[in-house]
């Protein structure tokens, strides 16, 4: 698999973008959406658009899904039903139990599945930085490389598939403590009569700042929520933490609150589906 083909199923935010970066590495692309028109307007990156998932993966040595959740990833490749034998490399956020589900579908249908959901969002996805987290087996590690390398400015390679969603499941949790924390200084800040900028500078250099709060703070603060992280796939992955939580054993207290904090804010957005997780802030202003 020297010059793997890949076909990218589902060019939303971040299929869009890492059709993009695989193209920019000279690595050939079968793509296709729901909504035609987002393969379509990928090809003038040279990638090619079909129409059907099944076309899309005739021939191609990786099946790449970058879809919202398992039951769409698990639906669109019984669809797309890729010869056997064929590279699964399933990037949508799944969970702890929707990773066994695409085990149990890969093994149905015969195909080598790497579970590798990934860090970062819509701008990493586009310039091929994010953090591949990649699980499954060990002899596929030197084919994929040229794939993984064009999209993730590292990969970690964690063990049997699963332990990639895994490791999703507790650097996501931490990526909502953040947010959410940075909402609700904000918000506080604002309530008490202190201009929240201050708060960003108060932390700026320090121990207890990080790029995040600046960035989804910024916005925040603007009161703009342009998505890159979309306020319904946050939720979803809200509920996904919550439910590994338990079956690790440990509370869900934490990540129950920011769940309630996200859906108090869907409830008071006129437009949640168009919103980015960093509108998790209307959650707290909102009187209702
Ligand atoms: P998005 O822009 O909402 O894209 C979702 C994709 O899934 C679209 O291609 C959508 O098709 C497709 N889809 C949804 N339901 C479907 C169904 N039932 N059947 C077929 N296709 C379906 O979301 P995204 O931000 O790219 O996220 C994609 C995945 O990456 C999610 O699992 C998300 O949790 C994960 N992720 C996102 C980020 C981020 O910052 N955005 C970061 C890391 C991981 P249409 O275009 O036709 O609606």
């Amino acid at each position: 698999m020297t010059n793997p083909v890949v076909a990218v199923l589902g060019t939303g935010t971040m299929g869009a973008g890492m059709v993009r970066s695989l193209r920019r590495a000279g690595i050939p692309v079968r793509a296709w959406n729901r909504d035609a028109a987002k393969a379509q307007a990928l090809t003038d990156t040279g990638a090619e658009a079909h129409g059907s998932p099944a076309e899309a993966v005739a021939g191609v040595d990786v099946v790449l899904t970058m879809l919202f959740d398992a039951d769409a990833a698990i639906d669109v490749v019984r669809r797309a039903a890729p010869a056997a034998g064929t590279t699964w490399l399933q990037c949508s956020t799944v969970g702890v139990e929707g990773a066994e589900r695409t085990a149990a579908v890969a093994a149905e249908l015969g195909l080598a599945l790497v579970d590798c959901p990934v860090l970062g969002t819509k701008e990493p996805a586009e310039k091929g930085a994010l953090v591949m987290l990649a699980s499954g087996p060990e002899q596929l590690r030197e084919p994929l490389a040229p794939v993984l390398d064009a999209l993730g400015s590292k990969t970690l390679w964690l063990g049997r598939a699963g332990a990639g969603s895994r490791l999703k499941m507790a650097c996501n949790a931490w990526l909502f403590m953040i947010t959410a924390g940075a909402a609700q200084s904000i918000a506080l800040a604002r309530g008490l009569g202190v201009d929240p900028q201050h708060f960003l500078a108060a932390i700026e250099g320090g121990p207890l700042d990080t790029p995040y709060a600046h960035v989804k703070g910024g916005l925040m603060i603007d009161g703009r929520f342009p998505v890159s992280f979309g306020l319904p796939g946050a939720t979803k992955d809200a509920r996904l933490i919550s439910d590994a939580l338990r079956s690790a054993g440990v509370s869900d207290r934490l990540d129950a609150a920011v769940l309630e904090t996200m859906e108090a804010a869907a409830a008071a957005l006129d437009d949640p589906d168009a919103a980015d997780v960093s509108a998790v802030i209307a959650g707290l202003t909102d009187p209702r």
